[in-house]
């Protein structure tokens, strides 16, 4: 999960409340949120919804409450459903959701889960670690089961991009540009914008040494 700044004020459709997800709601929710679904992180989605983030329940007020939709791919949204309502907010600027929740890549492309823990005992740090381990582990239907295994392969790929380039970086046999070159491609994977970003986020920030080069350029 990563921390989202809702940069733009609310799109002028909601003011009608005839509906949640015009043109502009659209248009400006996949910007703040880079395109990416805010629970699995899961960049450029072939299936958005917007979502409630609080479930509004009929609640007119809530329906049409720029501050309460959020940009979710179409698996997240139907495993949230109106299961999880005590969540971190990610567009709470005093909210910082990557620190609550550690995110432990796959070792390997196809293992069979993936672990998200709270670090922390706060409720809703409990309940969003369930919500992510449910995202990425969930056997509850075979279509979940498949779509799960998808994700953690796609997670694992990530991973595995970072690890080939921190190798690059450390090589000594390699030339000085190639080394120069990793690091700026590090420092691009790390950032929020990118896929993924809180596992990689999280196998740098460990490292002692990549933590001294990368927490910097934590955007
Ligand atoms: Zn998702």
């Amino acid at each position: 999960m990563f921390n989202v700044t809702r940069t733009a004020p609310a799109p002028a459709s909601l003011s009608k409340s005839n509906g949640y997800s015009g043109d502009d709601v659209l248009t400006q929710l996949r910007k703040i949120f880079h395109d990416k679904c805010y629970i699995c992180e899961i960049k450029d989605p072939t299936s958005i919804n917007v979502e409630h983030f609080h479930p509004h329940k009929g609640d007119v007020l809530k329906k049409h409450d720029w501050n309460n939709l959020f940009y979710v791919c179409g698996r997240c949204n139907n495993i949230k459903l109106a299961k999880y309502e005590n969540l971190l907010d990610c567009t709470d600027p005093t909210v910082d959701v990557f620190k609550a929740l550690r995110h432990i890549p796959p070792h390997t492309p196809y293992q069979k889960t993936l672990h998200i823990e709270a670090t922390n005992n706060d409720p809703k740090t409990q309940e969003t670690a369930r919500l992510l381990n449910e995202v990425f582990n969930t056997d509850s239907t075979i279509n979940k089961k498949i779509t799960g295994s998808y994700l953690r392969k796609k997670v694992f790929h990530r991973y595995n991009r970072f690890l080939e380039l921190v190798n690059h970086y450390y090589d000594e046999e390699l030339p000085q540009e190639t080394r120069d070159d990793a690091l700026v491609r590090l420092k691009v994977l790390i950032s929020k914008t990118q896929e993924f970003s809180a596992f990689i986020r999280w196998i740098a920030a460990e490292d002692e040494n990549l933590n001294k080069i990368l927490a910097e350029h934590f955007d």
